[in-house]
């Protein structure tokens, strides 16, 4: 471990400024109004996040990232908050890490050239396709194909609830290649302008309404096998590698939106009144928050250890598994509470509170649920 822990400098600190000032002026305003609407302007924005330098933050250089560390990911993850629309961080986090950080660790110069270097520069849109309507926890059980024919794959399938499925320009997509089980995936890149791609349903949901969940659907469609990611028949390592990243992503989204609504929750409870004195005076609720605040403060330091751990170049999975599971499920109660304390205004959708308390529902199930989470802790701790 590093001798300050968490290891915040200067550098730090002004690149958080930056982000946070973005997030306040440029998106916050509009958090209301995209969560409405069921979108959000994703490609004029990426491209005015990737001017500041935002979509490569762990992208080589040479590819035209900042080629820096997970440290400066989580500064970045952790500020996206103050944009207040979980939708918008999503589909942010998506494109930046969760559909591309795999690209950057096992792709090829090539593929980083076609893929990842486009991204950075906000000229194209990445999505991540694993789960299917039959597979979601159960990976292994995928059944999209990609069959080998000549020089291409010729896949054929449907994927379910892809973030940016809608306006991705390019999938990092899970898919059949060989025997049944988890022995027999592959990851490819699928460019969405194949032939035989169709964007499905847009899915109707209870939260991040700001970006889409969309149902894909294959159709022979032909890609180059040189689109291959990694090893043939070794996708299913390639996808868990990948899933902590998405899963460390989760827990700093999550430790996020508790921060803002514990910060919105004390202003509210300064102002409101009853019975003759700031509702924030009452113990029942010093009491609440004061252990809220304590665990918030828990799930932010596992966190970041799990940070330390991905940095460190061991493996991360017990320590990502850990965060994700504490910091999803926290969120569940903080945020309830943080809506009870703002009484009938905590219903209102003109109060974010309420936006929070749908967003974060997903918490404990995207990326992998809570319960797979203690199915991994269990296996990792010799149970
Ligand atoms: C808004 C949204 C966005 C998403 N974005 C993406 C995306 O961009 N890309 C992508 O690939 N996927 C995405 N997903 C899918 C998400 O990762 C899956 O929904 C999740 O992994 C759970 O899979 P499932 O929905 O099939 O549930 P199931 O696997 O059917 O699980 C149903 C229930 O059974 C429980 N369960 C399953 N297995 C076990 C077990 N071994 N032990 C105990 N309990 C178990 C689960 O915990 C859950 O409670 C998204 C989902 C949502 C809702």
């Amino acid at each position: 471990m590093p001798t300050t822990f968490p290891p915040w400098n200067d550098d730090h600190k002004m690149f958080r400024n930056m982000v946070r000032q973005f997030c306040n002026e440029r998106l916050a305003p509009h958090r209301h109004d995209w969560d409405k609407a069921g979108e959000w302007p994703a490609r004029e924005v990426f491209q005015e996040m990737a001017e500041l330098g935002l979509l490569g933050i762990r992208v080589e250089e040479e590819y035209g990232g900042m080629g820096l560390d997970w440290w400066f990911n989580t500064a970045f993850a952790e500020e996206l908050a103050h944009a207040r629309n979980a939708g918008v961080v999503m589909s942010t986090l998506v494109n930046t890490d969760m559909a591309t950080g795999v690209i950057g660790e096992i792709g090829t110069p090539e593929q980083k050239e076609e893929f990842l270097a486009p991204m950075v520069r906000g000229e194209k849109i990445a999505a991540l396709g694993v789960t299917e309507p039959g597979a979601g926890s159960d990976v292994a059980n995928i059944s999209t194909t990609a069959r080998m024919d000549g020089d291409d794959f010729v896949i054929n399938g449907a994927k379910t609830y892809i973030t940016n499925g809608a306006i991705a320009d390019f999938i990092t997509l899970a898919v059949r290649t060989g025997d049944p089980g988890f022995a027999g995936i592959s990851l490819v890149l699928f460019p969405t302008n194949t032939k035989g791609f169709t964007v499905g349903k847009k899915l109707d949901k209870l939260g991040t309404r700001s970006v889409d969940s969309s149902e894909l659907a294959f159709e022979d469609c032909r890609i180059p096998q040189r689109n291959l990611l990694g090893s043939l028949n070794g996708g299913f390592i390639h996808i868990m590698q990948n899933f902590q990243g998405e899963r460390l992503c989760g827990a700093i989204m999550g430790v996020g939106a508790m921060e803002m609504a514990m910060e919105d929750a004390l202003r509210y409870g300064k102002e409101r009144e009853a019975f003759g004195r700031p509702i924030g005076k009452f113990q029942v609720w010093r009491h609440k928050f004061a252990e809220h605040l304590t665990a918030i403060k828990a799930a932010k330091m596992l966190t970041y250890h799990a940070v330390d751990k991905m940095e460190s170049g061991d493996d991360p999975t017990l320590e990502v598994s850990m965060a994700k599971l504490y910091a999803a499920d926290l969120a569940q109660k903080v945020i309830y509470d943080c809506l009870q304390f703002h009484g009938g205004y905590g219903f209102i959708e003109e109060y974010d509170i309420a936006r929070t308390y749908r967003d974060m529902r997903l918490l404990p199930i995207g990326g992998g649920t809570s319960e797979v989470m203690k199915e991994i802790i269990g296996k990792l701790s010799g149970m």
